[in-house]
């Protein structure tokens, strides 16, 4: 037997050859300037050292399948694991979107039957699920109302959009991508202030954007009045529908006479929120506006299915492919697994969640309006100021609870809002942990709200820079640390 010294740099299983660099290729016609000036480099490093690497970068993020996620609006629902599933399975997430129709007709079967359950969650008879988020659906809906104003003559005069002053950012950002000037509706105690309303809408106006319930969790109960008043003026109205959680199987925007509502599947349909990847926003509309729906058009034909193009009013493609098939996937399962009566506890159970959490946070910081919400509820931080404390400063310490806090400053007709939704899949037991988790927070003493949060990855962080000069590779991000670490 002999015996040698170990080295570091003998070869073992885990180490990886050193790569070498090389030359730069020479690309013809890549211009001198715009070619790397070193042959590429890759990070060299052994599998135990990946798997560390996404470990701790997973563990630097919040997720839903952690804890409660109760940013009011967004929706944060548990994503069932049996629907990845289903969309992970190579019959669907292999199909590549110009495969011929025939060899597709499953797919197009399942967009077919969800569409047909949303227009009856809806109530607006026709469908389309090609937007890739809700801010698309808002877009193209706009489009549409454009082409109908075109088809009958009055584009150039409906130029204005309406908007509450409870409306989601994306509603002036859409109107204003689509060519319309736009106009703030006040609120009275939370709801349109119709006389309002009622002022301002003309022959101008081409459309009324609102959300119902409101961002405030609030039904507006006027809705008739405030349909009759923007159809009396020739105005169409446009419903938010981002977020139905409260109204699924309950009520429509169909029956509340709107014309086209686009609703995020990513948020009440379980689909997973994309983190910038696909979302899945839909579009469905009533009679007037449903020829300007995009093509293609799923159609059955018998017993066939397929793709129509023919549709002459319509305000034509609006993305490649049909739509995020992979997330219609997930929400149709979540669909036909709840059922018609299902759906209806899905949103009784969203409205007990937040009058239950509402009602007893309400002991430490003011309710503004009603008492009584529907999906989701408003607090008012305002009080906290009288310590020095804002509503930014309970927020992080939330997270150091290991839960994540409601959405803040929006809308921002309250001040210093909160706004809390959780959402059916929580359970009463979970909602009483985020209440200890509050109420720890809340009566926490100033100093420990200004330096929360403290047992995260990052503190408070410098949001402009971490937007501008983001670390997005193993190098940047070895590169800081080893700054960080140097004396
Ligand atoms: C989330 C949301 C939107 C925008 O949806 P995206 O998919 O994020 O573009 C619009 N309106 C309301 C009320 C929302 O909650």
């Amino acid at each position: 037997m002999s015996f040698r010294q170990a080295r570091w740099d003998e070869p073992s299983i885990w180490d990886l050859a050193p790569s070498d660099p090389g030359p730069v290729p020479e690309v013809p016609g890549v211009p001198e300037r715009l070619r790397r000036k070193e042959g590429l480099r890759w990070p060299e490093l052994s599998e135990l050292e990946v798997v560390r690497h996404y470990t701790r970068l997973s563990q630097m993020n919040f997720g839903i399948d952690t804890s409660p996620y109760a940013l009011g609006s967004c929706t944060m629902k548990y994503n069932p694991k049996v629907s990845e599933q289903l969309a992970r399975r190579p019959g669907a997430a292999d199909l590549h979107p110009y495969q011929p129709v025939e060899t597709v007709q499953g797919a197009l079967e399942v967009v077919w039957r969800l569409e047909r359950i949303l227009a009856k969650v809806t109530g607006l008879p026709e469908v389309s699920l090609q937007p890739a988020a809700g801010a698309h659906g808002e877009y193209a809906a706009l489009l549409m109302v454009r082409a109908y104003f075109r088809d009958r003559g009055e584009l150039a005069q409906r130029t204005e959009v309406l908007l509450p002053d409870t409306a989601h950012g994306t509603n002036p950002a859409s109107a204003s991508m689509a060519g319309f000037t736009t106009r703030e509706i006040p609120s009275k105690d939370g709801c349109v202030d119709l006389a309002a309303l009622r002022a301002a809408v003309s022959d101008r106006t081409a459309c009324f954007m609102l959300t119902n319930p409101n961002t405030a969790g609030l039904f507006e109960s006027e809705i008739l009045e405030i349909a009759a008043t923007v159809h009396g003026a020739g105005g169409m109205l446009y419903y938010d529908g981002a977020n139905l959680n409260a109204i699924l199987g309950i009520t429509h925007p169909g029956r509340m006479g709107f014309d086209v509502a686009h609703l995020n599947l990513h948020k009440t349909f379980a689909t997973p929120h994309g983190g910038g990847g696909p979302g899945a926003g839909v579009l469905a509309a009533g009679e007037t506006l449903a020829p300007y729906l995009p093509v293609p058009r799923v159609v059955k034909r018998g017993r066939a299915f397929s793709l129509d193009y023919d549709r002459p009013k319509s305000i034509g493609k609006i993305r490649a492919g049909y739509g995020s098939f992979g997330l219609d996937l997930r929400a149709y399962a979540f669909a036909i697994t709840h059922g018609e009566e299902g759906l209806k506890h899905v949103s009784r159970r969203a409205v007990l969640n937040s009058n239950y959490l509402g009602s007893r946070m309400g002991r430490y910081l003011p309710r503004p309006f009603r008492p009584l919400v529907k999906h989701e509820f408003l607090l008012s931080g305002a009080p906290l100021k009288e310590k020095g404390v804002r509503t930014l400063d309970l927020a992080k310490r939330l997270l150091d609870e290991g839960v994540h806090a409601p959405t803040i400053y929006f809308p921002s007709l309250v001040e210093e809002s909160l706004m809390f939704e959780l959402p059916e899949t929580e359970s009463k037991r979970e909602l009483d942990r985020y209440y200890a988790a509050f109420e720890r927070a809340v009566t926490d003493t100033p100093e420990h709200l200004h330096a929360a949060p403290r047992n995260l990855a990052v503190s408070r962080i410098d949001e402009v820079r971490a937007a501008r000069e983001p670390l997005l590779s193993w190098k940047d991000l070895r590169a800081a640390s080893a700054k960080v670490e140097t004396p």
